[in-house]
């Protein structure tokens, strides 16, 4: 006998598995395509405009809290997920989904395999959700976990990982030097969980042998997890040199704008974990966006989604502009005598220069290039080091990176100042440290800008 409620849901999953066809044809097509090709279209077609309504050229803002279902039949398909739908926005939002998608195939570009992504309410929400599930206790006593992360990270993250982590019994061990492959070996055991490094690192510019990382994340069968923020996949794409996931704050240079705070983590299909299970491993991103993600709901706001996308076409045009005027910048400061030392990776005399231009290149060009983060710092005490930085006039002095402005900060009392004086001594951090970020101004004005404000010091 024909179950008739059985034959409706057959007709949905029907037309889902037509729709999924059609969309794994153009993803396969997209993943074809070139870097800006993708960062302008992504997965919104002239035949996804048509069908989302209204054939708007740029993808639509739903602020809709709910789909509607047509039947008892979709919705039940729908919430089990045996369907494409979107259910409710805490789970998955469509314009929230345009984003993932074209995150995902430039952090993909010219991986042999394919990638999924997980847009988050910050970076920090991102790189939270992309540990835990990793960090699961043993159901019966033994040795506890631990993961082997680099102490040259973001200030929220070594919070996260030194306070927050600890109190759930998962042990952070810190390399503090992260580009020496050996200090990361040393650190790993059965109980190990994971590596993490951020490259270049905020505001030390840390960097890691990526591929050699990666071989020694992998023969302890866990996943290499890499925090790219200020490389953006304009400049690098650690999926392609080994790592299992990537993690993000779109706020900063992918957002350039600064309209809004967001972050994603973006994993590669089939990721190396011997902890996960099979299910979660093989799509961990989308995974983590319907399983877990929906019991604690660090979700995106697509009006956020929204603004991202927008900034994300131009990502590699911006990102080349602010690159060579960082350059120009770095120059100018290394000659100057107030300046103590300057930190940008682009400057040849970098210790770090060399293994940074392995990694960081400008997508379809291949000509290393560094970004706009750098750091110097100011000959004298701490107090010239304020009083350089209260003259600046056209820099803003913000707590904030990655701008199409120019944004200042001293990491001490502002990004660093959390983690105590003790930690900032491993993460190397000086009181009379400045974090300057070169926006999109002609760099002539940021160099007259600092020249005065290095005229009071
Ligand atoms: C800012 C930042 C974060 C945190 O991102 P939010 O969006 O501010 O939560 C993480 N990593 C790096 C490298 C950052 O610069």
């Amino acid at each position: 006998m024909k179950d008739p409620r059985r034959e409706g849901i057959a007709r949905y999953e029907e037309a889902g598995r037509d729709y999924l066809r059609k969309r794994r044809e153009q993803r396969q097509a997209m993943r074809r395509a070139r870097f800006d090709t993708i960062a302008v279209h992504g997965m919104y077609s002239v035949d996804e405009a048509f069908r989302q309504g209204q054939g708007g050229i740029i993808e639509p803002i739903f602020p809709s809290t709910s789909q509607g279902y047509r039947d008892s039949d979709e919705m039940e398909a729908g919430l089990a997920y045996r369907i494409p739908t979107w259910c409710y926005s805490r789970i998955i939002n469509p314009t929230n989904s345009f984003l993932e998608d074209t995150l995902s195939l430039l952090e993909a570009y010219g991986c042999p395999f394919d990638a999924s992504a997980f847009c988050t309410s910050s970076g920090m929400a991102a790189i939270k959700q992309a540990v835990e599930p990793l960090l699961a206790l043993p159901e019966e006593g033994g040795a506890g976990v631990n993961f082997v992360s680099s102490a040259q990270v973001y200030g929220g993250t070594f919070q996260l990982f030194n306070v927050r982590l600890r109190e759930r019994r998962a042990a952070v061990r810190w390399v503090a030097r992260p580009w020496e492959t050996a200090e990361w070996e040393a650190c790993l055991d059965e109980n190990t969980r994971f590596l993490y490094t951020e490259m270049p690192s905020n505001p030390q510019q840390a960097c890691s042998d990526l591929e050699a990382l990666a071989q020694v994340a992998h023969r302890f069968q866990v996943p290499l997890i890499v925090d790219s923020t200020i490389a953006t996949p304009a400049l690098m794409r650690p999926l392609r040199h080994g790592a299992d996931v990537v993690v993000h704050s779109l706020t900063k240079t992918v957002g350039s704008g600064g309209a809004a705070i967001g972050g994603a983590v973006v994993a590669r299909h089939d990721m190396t974990s011997r902890h996960l299970a099979a299910e979660a491993r093989a799509d961990y991103a989308t995974w983590l966006k319907l399983w877990p993600g929906r019991d604690s709901g660090p979700c995106m706001s697509p009006y956020s989604a929204f603004f991202f996308l927008n900034d994300l076409r131009t990502l590699r045009l911006k990102v080349e502009r602010f690159s060579e005027s960082t350059m120009a910048v770095a120059r100018f400061l290394a000659g100057h005598p107030r300046v103590e030392s300057v930190d940008y990776l682009g400057l040849e005399g970098h210790p770090l220069h060399a293994l940074a231009a392995r990694y960081m290149r400008l997508a379809d060009d291949d000509r290393p290039m560094f970004g706009h983060l750098m750091s110097f710092t100011i000959r004298g005490a701490a107090a010239d080091a304020r009083r350089f930085f209260d003259r600046l006039q056209r820099v803003f002095r913000a707590t904030d990176l990655g701008r199409i402005k120019s944004v200042a900060t001293i990491p001490a009392i502002s990004t660093h100042s959390q983690q105590g004086e003790e930690g900032r001594r491993l993460a190397g951090i000086p009181p009379t440290m400045v974090r300057l970020c070169v926006g999109g101004e002609h760099p002539d004005d940021i160099i007259q800008d600092l020249d005065q404000a290095l005229a009071g010091t």
